[in-house]
């Protein structure tokens, strides 16, 4: 080994093919970070409705619970999550030999890479959707089977379609993410009807939480009938603790067994566990959380409406709005405040997503959009 930089070279020449090939992921900008590049004074109040967190914060019964958690950070956490995973097994009513524990539900779509990608084997998913399924696909080599969404919805049929012998994931995130758009329970039973056995089929229910009490799909009956599907929730969205990294997967047992052997021993932290339990618990908070993002998606698509702007009506507690040039439009919220998603980057260059904010937050944000736009 030498030390110069052709020995690196040398070394940055082994990576695995896949991994050459990903762009990382491109977060939301933090909020402090938008205030120095754009020289504003640190004290400028900046509205971050870029990542569809819940913009009422956390669960209080949370934040008391990973305080009290910290006094024992010098321990390892319960690798079980057996508090937790109790706790949800009574609230969802199915047993916890279905249920694990997630380092954010992203962990969850890694895992299920470990679990069935290889390279020459292929996942399908709807275009565009959540990006990190191709990301994952891209890290073990395998190939992300893109299938187009009609009126901006996942097209199952065309999905199940797309199957070749070599799927081994079909990827329904529901609602979508950047669409906000929902598909019928009918609907996914009609694809997994269709797809072969060599084939699972995994719904991303992130913003399970937020949707209406009346419209919520019930996929949990899909794994109680032992079907080969895998449920995915996040404690990110409606509990708003996307800072602490934990979700959930629900799964027939053997497949949870499987995701036992591929994680990490202590793959969600104590102060996760705690915080993730109280917010469980917390139901008047999931119900205010509720209510608020359906009060302002309702505010946020009247205003849209009298600025004449096209938006798909949404489940989420988000909505995709078309503006014209969505990454100028995104230029010029943020001086104004506001930091919004452009969609260039998902193949929407005329889109942005906004979250749902608080009642002054949208009511202010339509103000700004409306200057912006002007
Ligand atoms: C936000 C989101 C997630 C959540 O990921 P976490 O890792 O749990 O924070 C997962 N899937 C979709 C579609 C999302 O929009």
């Amino acid at each position: 080994m030498t030390n110069d930089s052709a020995s690196l070279e040398t070394l940055l020449a082994q990576v695995r093919p896949g991994v050459r090939g990903i762009h990382p992921y491109e977060p939301g900008r933090p909020i402090e970070d938008v205030v120095r590049t754009l020289g504003l004074d640190p004290g400028t109040e900046i509205h971050k409705l870029a990542s569809n967190e819940n913009l009422l914060g956390p669960s209080p019964a949370a934040i008391t619970a990973v305080r009290d958690a910290a006094a024992e950070l010098h321990r390892y956490p319960d690798g079980g999550g057996t508090a937790l995973l109790e706790a949800l097994s009574g609230r969802l009513g199915i047993g916890p030999d279905h249920l694990a524990l997630t380092h954010g539900s992203n962990e969850g779509i890694e895992l299920l890479g470990h679990l069935f990608l290889t390279p020459g084997t292929n996942l399908v998913m709807g275009d565009p959707a959540f990006v990190v399924y191709r990301l994952v696909a891209a890290l073990f080599d395998a190939e992300a089977i893109r299938v187009p969404l009609r009126d901006f919805t996942h097209d199952l049929k065309a999905m199940a379609a797309a199957v070749t012998d070599r799927t081994r994931l079909v990827f329904v995130a529901n609602p979508n993410n950047p669409t906000g758009t929902r598909v019928g329970d009918e609907e996914i039973e009609a694809l997994l009807d269709a797809v072969p056995d060599h084939v699972a089929a995994v719904l991303d229910e992130a913003y399970y939480e937020v949707m209406p009490m009346d419209n919520r799909p019930n996929s949990l009956r899909f794994v109680r009938e032992g079907r080969p599907v895998i449920v995915l929730r996040t404690f990110s969205k409606g509990y708003g603790l996307a800072g602490l990294r934990i979700g959930y997967a629900v799964a027939p047992p053997p497949i949870v067994e499987l995701f036992h052997r591929v994680r990490q021993p202590f793959n969600v932290n104590a102060a996760a566990q705690a915080g993730a339990l109280a917010a469980l618990n917390d139901t008047g908070f999931l119900d205010q959380t509720r209510v608020l993002v359906e009060q302002g998606r309702a505010t946020l698509e009247a205003g849209f409406r009298q600025l004449g702007l096209p938006f798909v009506p949404s489940v989420a507690n988000f909505i995709l709005v078309r503006v014209g040039d969505g990454r100028a439009l995104f230029e010029r919220l943020q001086q104004r405040g506001f930091i919004v998603r452009p969609m260039d980057g998902y193949g929407m260059p005329d889109y942005v997503r906004v979250t749902v904010g608080t009642a002054p937050q949208n009511e202010r944000f339509l103000t700004a959009l409306e200057a912006c736009l002007a």
